[in-house]
């Protein structure tokens, strides 16, 4: 939302700048930029929104479980994050990488520490509880 009010920002000053400026490639390349700007911001929006519609499915179908953390390890993702590994209640094991502060706690007593999470009952979807579910 902060990329788009920020683009539409930057067309309202690109057309002022047109008509104050004369060079029209510096007001052209602003213009794109601002688009660019707006299409990231847009593109983000939509998203949240498909991960909110999958979270909302998940809570519906999903049951209550606790993952047991089999282990952990440190990685560089953009910021500093622990990538941990748990087994679901199918019996897979997958990454859950997070940086959340009960997270790096498991992650610390792994493999003697367990998360709590959803999962559906065909074990596709499932997601780490980090909070309280408002449901
Ligand atoms: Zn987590």
């Amino acid at each position: 939302m902060f990329a788009m009010l920020l683009g539409a920002f930057g067309l309202v000053a690109a057309g002022t700048a047109l008509v104050v400026i004369p060079n029209v490639w510096a007001v052209a390349a602003m213009l794109l930029f601002c688009v660019f700007i707006v299409i990231i911001g847009v593109a983000l929006w939509v998203d949240a929104g498909e991960k909110e519609t999958g979270t909302v499915a998940l809570l519906k179908a999903g049951a209550s479980h606790t993952l047991p953390v089999l282990s952990a390890e440190k990685i560089h993702d953009e910021e500093l994050k622990l990538q941990l590994w748990v087994r679901l209640p199918n019996d897979e094991v997958a990454p859950h990488r997070c940086g959340d502060a009960a997270c790096r706690k498991a992650a610390r007593a792994a493999p003697n520490s367990e998360l709590p999470a959803i999962a559906d009952p065909a074990g596709r979807a499932w997601a780490v509880v980090h909070g309280p579910v408002d449901c």
